[in-house]
């Protein structure tokens, strides 16, 4: 399928509903982020999915990042809780294609509050970063200011965030990977 704008504006719940969302290890880490400026916190299953997901191949990969977002005091928080790997990935700044059937396996878990936060792929031995073609395809596919794009690393095991529809680049102090089961 192609991806299309998903334009809608979220009411975004307050910061306050993600504390008790949150393990004690999240809550710690979070503390010690720039407020200021947005966070991102990736849940351990959501990592270990993607990190499965991209590891697997020397080929770029990737999916949809489902979670939830809220409104900070100075920027969004937003919680990647699941990722959805596509078979088919290929992003070109103008097009995004993911295969078909990603939404079946989407549309499930989006509830209770669950939205499609973004999309992670992957540059395997390129390092973590934002080309020129992801930031149209974030600025194209992702304009919400809640909007995440993770880019991995594999090889060299770089991880990067970047949050809106300008690709904001979020600090490494303000990319929380959870912990535990
Ligand atoms: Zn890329």
């Amino acid at each position: 399928m192609r991806w299309q704008d998903q334009s809608e504006t979220f009411a975004l719940p307050a910061f306050d509903a993600l504390q008790a969302r949150l393990g004690a290890f999240e809550r710690q880490k979070l503390q010690d982020t720039n407020g200021e400026l947005p966070r991102v916190v990736i849940s351990a299953a959501c990592w270990r999915a993607m990190r499965e997901d991209v590891g697997q191949s020397h080929e770029e990969r990737g999916g949809l990042l489902l979670g939830r977002a809220y409104a900070g005091t100075g920027a969004e928080v937003i919680v990647a809780e699941r990722s959805v790997a596509s078979r088919a990935f290929d992003s070109t700044g103008v097009s995004l294609r993911m295969e078909s059937g990603i939404w079946e396996l989407a549309r499930p878990l989006l509830k209770d509050g669950m939205i499609v936060v973004g999309w992670y792929h992957s540059h395997p031995n390129l390092g973590a970063f934002f080309s020129e073609t992801d930031r149209a395809t974030q600025r194209n596919f992702f304009r919400n200011a809640f909007n995440l794009g993770l880019v991995i690393d594999p090889v060299r095991n770089e991880l990067c965030a970047f949050v809106g529809p300008d690709s904001m680049h979020v600090p490494d102090e303000n990319v929380i990977v959870g912990e535990g089961a």
